[in-house]
């Protein structure tokens, strides 16, 4: 089985810099189902393609799969899996170019961190659900896909399509992006699931999934068929996606048999019902200016930017990644000199003052306070509701009592998360800050009710009283 990926940066031959693999040699990395070998078909300065190809050995790969393979005891030999790409390409590449993934490249970090024209060819790839899944599963990534089923035999067209693609991805993207993309994705195309994952399994899938899984719009899809059958650890994945994305309930129900053509879900995400809760909020206030603090990649504050009755909006975050990342979900550099001079992005840290902050009807704390260390939570409120001392300041943060309807959640809904505040907590630290700085403030829950536990979210609405100057 085999994978290339090409680009045409100039000088294209950068590519084995951002590979970390030499383009004059053929190097070989041994598997425990086989041998990966990484060589470049081409090399010039136009275009430089380099090559996985993955030997499966089908015994040491049964050998390989522990005793609990579902597999029929022929099916363990006999299978598509030394000629199909599949997980286990996926599996290879993860090992083979983990230091390209990880986006570190010693000479040549500002290529690393740059998008770059990139193709991507899979010849066979076993492919469930066929090209729409492909489709809907790369394009909302930035690739523009072509994916070809695979004729079962040319010389019967009638017995019609096997369930294998070619696929080719185009696009401009950060190399170390696209391969963790394709190292989740290859997996949850194909139609076996990788059995022998172990409990790190979720640990690697939010590495992978860093920046991009938890807003994609099949981040539940994805989650089910990355990590197969094994729904406690569905549930541990989507409750800290859920941080930054996306919602736990029902993700084990339909594991099973999921049907991958169907409507995507017919429940509103929680992330969904956030943002619309909060931009309810903002229209209610009737706030003309807005800065999101804390943005992450952006992805509410693209909806601030396409509510025209914001007339100024702005994010900032302190990690540079989510705003390279916000700035490409905002087409900023494509944007009208009139539209750039309406929305901002800045790096800074909240627990500084920075006059940046100040000026904006209302600042939005979505999902942020909770990141902060309880020593250095004084500092942001100082900032925020001291220094840039906006007309209304909307936080939200999650409600830890929820967690209990979290099935197979053992902690907070992220590693990232300093605490997690039940009501009460939320209650007593909002009514504080509002006394000290002059504010009043009013909480409601967002997301669905539970009569003992509350809702999977809360949120605080400050407005600055009248007359106040602190
Ligand atoms: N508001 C976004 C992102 C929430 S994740 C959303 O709701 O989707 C939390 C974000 O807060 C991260 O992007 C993180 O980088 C940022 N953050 C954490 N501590 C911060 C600090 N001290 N200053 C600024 N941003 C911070």
């Amino acid at each position: 089985m085999l994978l290339t990926v090409t680009t045409t940066h100039r000088p294209a031959t950068d590519l084995g810099y951002l590979l970390h693999k030499h383009p004059e040699r053929v190097q070989e990395f041994k598997q425990s189902f086989g041998t990966a070998t990484v060589f470049y078909p081409e090399a010039s300065d136009e275009r430089c393609t380099a090559a996985l190809m993955l030997d499966v050995d089908p015994v040491r790969l049964a050998r390989s799969r522990g005793r609990n393979a579902p597999d029929f005891s022929l099916a363990q030999y006999v299978n598509d899996r030394s000629y199909a790409a599949s997980s286990l390409l996926g599996v290879a590449m993860a090992d083979v170019f983990s230091t390209a993934r990880s986006g570190r490249c010693g000479s040549r970090q500002e290529l690393a961190d740059s998008a770059i024209p990139l193709e991507i060819v899979v010849p066979v790839l076993p492919c469930r659900g066929g090209p729409a899944i492909a489709h809907r599963l790369f394009e909302p990534l930035g690739w523009t896909v072509e994916a070809d089923p695979i004729p079962l035999d040319d010389a019967f067209a009638d017995w019609g399509d096997s369930r294998y693609v070619r696929l080719r991805l185009t696009g401009v993207l950060r190399l170390a992006d696209a391969l963790n993309q394709l190292h989740v994705l290859l997996p949850a195309l194909d139609e076996s699931k990788h059995y022998w994952q172990g409990p790190d399994e979720v640990d690697k899938l939010m590495r992978s999934g860093e920046g991009w899984l938890a807003t994609h719009p099949d981040a539940h899809l994805v989650t089910r068929r990355y990590l197969g059958r094994r729904g406690g650890l569905t549930c541990v994945a989507l409750a800290r996606l859920a941080e930054v994305g996306d919602e736990v309930e029902e993700a084990v129900e339909s594991a099973e048999d999921e049907e991958v053509l169907q409507p995507a879900e017919t429940r509103v995400p929680l992330n969904t019902q956030r943002h619309e809760a909060v931009h309810q909020v903002l229209l209610e206030l009737g706030a003309r200016s807005v800065i999101d603090l804390g943005c992450g990649p952006g992805q509410f504050l693209d909806r601030l930017v396409r509510t025209s009755a914001f007339t100024r909006v702005a994010g900032s975050d302190v990690s540079t990644r989510s705003l390279q990342d916000a700035a490409r979900r905002l087409h900023l550099d494509r944007m009208s000199e009139r539209q750039a001079e309406r929305v901002q992005l800045f790096h800074g840290a909240l627990t500084y003052e920075d006059e940046r902050y100040a000026g904006y009807d209302a600042a939005v704390l979505m999902e942020v306070i909770e990141h902060v260390d309880p020593p250095r939570l004084e500092a942001l409120e100082r900032v925020v509701f001291g220094a840039a001392a906006p007309g209304a300041v909307i936080v939200t943060t999650p409600n830890s009592e929820y967690n209990v309807l979290y099935e197979g959640l053992v902690g907070m809904r992220h590693p990232d998360h300093r605490f997690e505040w039940t009501r009460d907590q939320f209650a007593e630290w909002s009514e504080r800050v509002a006394a000290a700085h002059g504010y009043a403030v009013e909480r409601r829950g967002i997301g669905d009710r539970d009569d003992a536990h509350g809702t999977p979210t809360q949120m605080a609405i400050f407005t600055r009283k009248e007359g106040t100057d602190d």
